[in-house]
């Protein structure tokens, strides 16, 4: 059947009136979790409400030994023969740290799952969006050499959740994790190395910078 358009006018009335509804009942479980720190078992039925609407990180932990990078060190530091990200290794040396858990950094949106070979291997990027001094601000990490990778392009992982495990680029390398930080969304894949340092950010500063409250 065919509609009658000149009643739109008065059909677009109870939309805006549904918008205005939400904003204010989501502005109310913001409030909500905010001033009544509500029980377990009512977070989380909030929270896929609120996680489809704003992906915002409270902060960042460490993608290895999460939240500290506790049993891991940094082999290769950002800026050492112009790495543009850091190596996280086990402290058990060698390939002891093949297959253990690599965590998103925040609560983000995956914005890539790649297989290159070579010498990237899998490759997951994750965007994040975080507040400083009030202005809201994004970077994009990049996750490199992976074993296994346990997401897809625009799921929301949680700060600590677990993507993937750590890998050797199909063994290219001993086992590590090279992980970058980017200041922007999408830049290019980049070959970890540069003199260039334009977009990136020294990973471990960074994160050290913006820990959770
Ligand atoms: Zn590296």
């Amino acid at each position: 059947m065919k509609r009658r358009y000149k009643n739109d006018a008065n059909e677009a009335a109870p939309m805006i009136k549904l918008d205005l509804f939400l904003i204010a009942f989501l502005s109310t479980l913001t409030i909500r979790m905010v001033a009544v720190e509500p029980h377990q078992d009512e977070m989380s039925a909030i929270a896929p409400a609120i996680s489809s609407i704003s992906v915002m990180t409270d902060g960042f932990d460490f993608p290895v030994g999460a939240p500290n990078a506790k049993g891991y060190y940094n082999a290769q530091k950002f800026g050492v023969n112009n790495h543009l990200g850091d190596d996280w290794n086990g402290v058990g040396g060698g390939n002891t740290d093949f297959g253990d858990p690599v965590y998103s950094v925040g609560k983000g949106r995956v914005t890539e799952v790649s297989q290159f070979f070579g010498g990237w291997g899998k490759v997951v990027r994750v965007a994040y969006t975080y507040q400083e001094n009030g202005v809201e601000k994004q970077v994009e990490s990049l996750y490199a050499h992976m074993d296994s990778v346990y997401v897809k392009k625009d799921d929301i992982l949680n700060r600590g959740q677990k993507l993937g495990t750590i890998g050797n680029a199909e063994g290219i390398y001993l086992s590590h994790l090279h992980f970058e930080m980017r200041n922007k969304i999408a830049l290019p894949l980049g070959q970890g190395y540069s003199k260039d340092q334009t977009g990136y950010l020294d990973p471990t500063k960074f994160i050290k910078a913006h820990r959770p409250k």
